[in-house]
């Protein structure tokens, strides 16, 4: 049959809190040829308790695989075309298996998880001063359930396979990052055993001044180091795909995975975001608004992380963001439609939300797993204030809606604050931007412009780039020059200033409760 030729090719995992995708771009004109998504299942065995199954995670990625194959092949586009594999992730997710027999050793504690509260606040009683911040001017960030470290902790000291493993010396812990290039890579027969810089500085034991785990904080946690994978530079061939041949996508063994970056890395990536004070909002499950810093690490003093934006080669220097997160945008889409059920899906919040165009004065503050950023609040809890007898369902999903576009202006007010440098547009992307009414609110929240690419995967994207441009591979310049324009749509402000800034104190008060509910 006819093959199409094309220039090399690049493909990129996207392993996400909801749903892990396999995409194949071109990559001189940064086009995306095909890709197949799988949801994954969530548990929430206890109250705000979160787990996956990382043998699900593992075989979601085999099927996206095989499935976007099978499209590339009914395109008449050779398989063969694709030079390197990247690796995207949902970060801070802690896994640990047994490197003997391949097992998991427990399910995945996702990031969003809030088992360790307790742990939390205990080791947050015995720093000097009760200081949440004890262990930021290493690691960049507060004590908070959020980070590896504590799920870690959690897990060697509750689950008894998870101790035994340690103690025998055969355990290995990872972000999804390490667990999937460890399987892709060979697994128990021979599989590398690494992370890379962005996904260690979100695990609490790893010191962003010498990038390197530091052997303080692993001590502080009790962590023995023999357990933790090498740190690698973002953009660097790990190792060579292993799989099974009898399978469609068995044609992508051999192919370098060379690069690796956490979800939010990889957006600001892909949004080519290079330069100092370049920034970007994803809106997934959660919401990470990501600012370029440069060659410094810059402190917050408005409660937000600092973190490892790229190291995109070995011998490159790192890149740092300010990040501000939010743990949940998306993720109050799912409420409503799971625990609720007042939308059957996803796409219907926009209708039932467009057909009132307002919250009629209620308030939706979604503090499930505590508040994040710039609040650091792990007993805050979610509210719905202001209803009156005339609200109804189509005013909470509106409020839901907003509550998104309000805790990103929190973050984007810190962060302007840090910089000093106020943004005068910005960049966003994720699964909710599908949503136009929330990027008209979020335009009109901000004051701002709003401005989305037409290419929506910008995450997959930065992973692909990152693993194109991996020495060895050198299929995909990073020079800003050389990289292809991206086109995009622009939201504008339609309301006026006021009436935004007056929505924004009532806001602020409705968070000031979900902060104070218990007391
Ligand atoms: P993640 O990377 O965290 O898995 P994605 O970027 O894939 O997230 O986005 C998925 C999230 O976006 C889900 O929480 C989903 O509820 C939400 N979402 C998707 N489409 C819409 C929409 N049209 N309106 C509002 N939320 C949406």
């Amino acid at each position: 049959s006819h093959r199409i030729t094309l220039g090399p090719l690049v493909a990129a995992i996207d392993q996400g809190t909801s749903s892990t995708r396999f995409l194949v771009f071109n990559s001189k004109t940064a086009e995306l040829l095909s890709h197949h998504q799988v949801e994954i299942k969530q548990s929430f065995p206890k109250e705000g308790w979160v787990e996956e199954d990382p043998k699900e995670i593992l075989q979601s990625v085999y099927e996206c695989m095989e499935r976007t194959c099978e499209k590339l092949m009914q395109h008449n586009i050779d398989i063969s075309n694709i030079k390197a594999i990247g690796v995207t992730n949902q970060r801070e997710t802690t896994l640990v298996w047994d490197k003997e027999t391949g097992e998991p050793l427990y399910n995945a504690i996702v990031w969003l998880d809030l088992r360790t509260q307790s742990t939390v606040e205990r080791l947050i009683n015995k720093t000097p001063g009760r200081n949440k911040n004890h262990l930021r001017h290493k690691t960049g960030l507060p004590i908070s359930t959020y980070f590896s470290a504590v799920k870690l902790r959690w897990l060697m000291d509750n689950v008894s396979e998870v101790h035994e493993a340690v103690m025998s010396h055969r355990a290995m812990f990872g972000t999804v990052d390490s667990w999937l290039i460890w399987c892709l890579t060979g697994g128990k027969s021979g599989g590398v055993h690494c992370t890379d810089v962005t996904n260690a500085s979100r695990t609490m034991l790893f010191n962003i001044h010498t990038m390197n785990w530091d052997p303080e904080l692993c001590k502080y946690f009790g962590i023995p180091m023999e357990i933790l994978p090498r740190v690698r530079s973002s953009s660097e061939i790990y190792g060579l795909m292993k799989i099974c041949s009898s399978l469609k996508s068995g044609a992508l063994s051999g192919i370098p995975i060379s690069g690796c970056l956490g979800d939010q890395s990889a957006a600001l990536v892909g949004q080519m975001c290079f330069k100092d004070g370049q920034a970007k909002n994803t809106y997934g499950t959660g919401c990470f608004l990501l600012r370029n810093t440069g060659s410094k690490p810059v402190m917050s003093d408005h409660g937000l992380l600092t973190t490892v934006a790229y190291k995109l080669g070995r011998d490159k220097p790192a890149c740092y963001a300010l990040e501000g997160s939010v743990a949940i945008a998306g993720a109050v889409v799912r409420w409503l439609q799971d625990n609720l059920g007042i939308i059957g899906s996803s796409e219907e919040l926009e209708k039932l939300a467009a057909s009132v165009g307002t919250s009629y004065g209620c308030y939706f503050v979604p503090a499930f797993s505590g508040l994040y950023a710039p609040y650091w609040e792990p007993s805050a809890r979610g509210i719905i204030c202001g209803l009156t007898q005339f609200t109804n369902k189509s005013h909470v999903a509106f409020a839901a809606l907003e509550a998104v576009c309000f805790q990103t202006r929190e973050i984007l007010d810190a962060m302007n604050q840090d910089s000093g440098i106020p943004l005068n547009q910005l960049q966003v992307d994720g699964g909710m931007t599908s949503n136009r009414l929330l990027m008209q609110l979020q335009a009109d929240i901000l004051c701002i412009p709003v401005v989305k690419p037409s290419m929506p995967e910008t995450t997959a994207l930065g992973a692909a780039m990152a693993a194109g441009a991996a020495e060895g591979v050198s299929v995909w310049s990073l020079n800003p020059e050389d990289l292809s324009e991206v086109t995009s749509e622009k939201f504008e402000p339609q309301i006026n200033p006021e009436e935004s800034e007056f929505r924004y104190a009532r806001w602020k008060k409705a968070v000031e409760k979900s902060k104070n509910w218990e007391t």
